[in-house]
């Protein structure tokens, strides 16, 4: 009998009716001669509520017991979904990420996927059940519980599909599929029937939210290709999979957007071997994650290094950087918020040129600065303004020739 995972979100549970659709659903995919293992998120806004709870107790709450919090959302949704199909006459059983065999690292709220053990599954299945697993969790060798990181149930969804052998794995959401830009952000943005792995990667990493980016490498490491669709209608949505030929054709499948940036320059920096090293390390040790990262051509000795980061991890630098700036006998410290990234990604670009020239080109015409570049050989990336940020995804998308008629 085939195996189908589906994969529920938040916008999908988001009350007792549409937990109601959902279990209408994952029967009818059980009735239609499948075994169904369904994950669910918690209701849309749970998650972000008990973090604010949290937060209101104390600002900086221990992870383990965050953990222990946040993953009470799903536990919620999935025994309602259980009792659901049951109230519909379906046979149906709940599982924490616990039960579900979900074995992680200890590093809680971004906790990794050591190992599933995949048996208590199975054997509700052999039993005739549908199988409803809390998205977002799991639990340490010692049994503490642990959370995947924002958006994780899309990778216990494709970990579940991957260990189980899926043949089918969907995920459904509030959206009719992967776009060619955040249909919120651009309204012509059109749904992609086919995309790359890759490509899907680089737009989830910089500001795709569709997907988590951890989820999607999970994906392409392991090869379990899965379709992103509504949970809204039965419509097809868009399928995720190994580059096949004739993919680089299109040379733009994407463009995301990402807010909320910030800019960090320091002044005459001394041009000697381990100076960058100094400061990127002092930022490492910090656990700041940075993106991109720009040092301008050395002039009577100094340079200017300046990067990219997210508003709340620079809220986290303190006076780090100013301390490492007298050590190593640099200049100022400048730091900017407000600003974004705009990345345009296909894996055409390794074969075809001409589309930095192309995107660069219409950001000028929309009199839209260009405050940094950066470019990997499937992506083109430029920091701006956050303010011009939606005008810039306009353009862009337009340029590429990826408005829907
Ligand atoms: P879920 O709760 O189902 O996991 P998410 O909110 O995590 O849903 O992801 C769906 C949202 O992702 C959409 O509502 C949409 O606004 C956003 N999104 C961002 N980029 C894209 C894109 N390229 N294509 C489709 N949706 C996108
Ligand atoms: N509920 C979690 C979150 O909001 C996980 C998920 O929805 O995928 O991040
Ligand atoms: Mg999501």
């Amino acid at each position: 009998m085939p195996l189908i995972v589906q994969k529920y979100g938040g916008t999908s549970m988001a009350g007792p009716e549409r937990i109601q659709a959902v279990a209408k659903r994952l029967l009818q995919t059980q009735q239609e001669g499948n075994a169904v293992v369904g994950i669910v998120s918690a209701m849309s806004g749970v998650t972000n509520s008990l973090i604010r709870l949290a937060k209101e107790i104390t600002p900086d709450p221990q992870g383990r017991e965050l953990d222990m919090l946040l993953a009470t959302g799903e536990q919620t949704t999935i025994a309602l979904t259980a009792m659901a199909i049951e109230a519909l006459g379906g046979k149906a059983v709940s599982m924490t990420g616990a039960q579900a065999g979900i074995l992680t690292d200890d590093f809680y709220t971004k906790a990794k996927i050591d190992q599933i053990l995949p048996s208590p599954i199975q054997e509700h299945l052999h039993a005739g059940a549908i199988v409803i697993v809390a998205g977002f969790q799991g639990e340490t060798r010692r049994g503490d519980i642990t959370t995947l990181g924002r958006g994780g149930s899309d990778l216990t969804a494709i970990a579940l599909a991957s260990a189980l052998h899926a043949d089918e794995c969907h995920i459904l959401t509030d959206v009719d599929g992967v776009f060619t830009c955040d249909p919120r952000i651009v309204p012509k943005a059109k749904k992609i029937e086919v995309i790359a792995y890759e490509e899907m990667l680089e737009m989830a990493s910089s500001g795709s939210k569709v997907m988590q980016s951890r989820s999607v490498e999970f994906a392409k490491k392991f090869n379990i290709p899965f379709e992103v669709r509504s949970s809204f209608h039965e419509a097809r949505g868009t399928i995720v999979q190994s580059e096949s030929r004739g993919m680089e054709q299109v040379v733009v499948r994407g463009i995301s957007v990402e807010g909320n940036q910030a800019k960090v320059t320091i002044t005459n920096v001394p041009d000697h071997p381990g100076c960058a090293a100094r400061i990127f390390t002092a930022v490492a040790d910090a656990q700041l994650v940075i993106d991109v990262i720009v040092q301008d051509v050395s002039d009577r000795g100094t340079t200017n290094i300046s990067f990219t980061l997210n508003s709340e991890e620079l809220n986290k630098m303190g006076d780090l950087l100013e301390r490492i700036a007298l050590e190593i006998g640099a200049g100022s410290v400048r730091k900017e918020s407000g600003i974004a990234k705009l990345s345009v990604v296909g894996i055409g670009m390794r074969t075809h040129s001409g589309v930095a020239a192309k995107l660069f080109e219409c950001l000028a015409r929309g009199g839209i600065n260009i405050q940094m570049i950066s470019t990997s050989e499937i992506k083109i990336a430029v920091i701006i303004d956050e303010a011009s940020i939606h005008q810039a995804a306009q353009l862009a998308h337009t340029a590429f020739g990826l408005d829907r008629e």
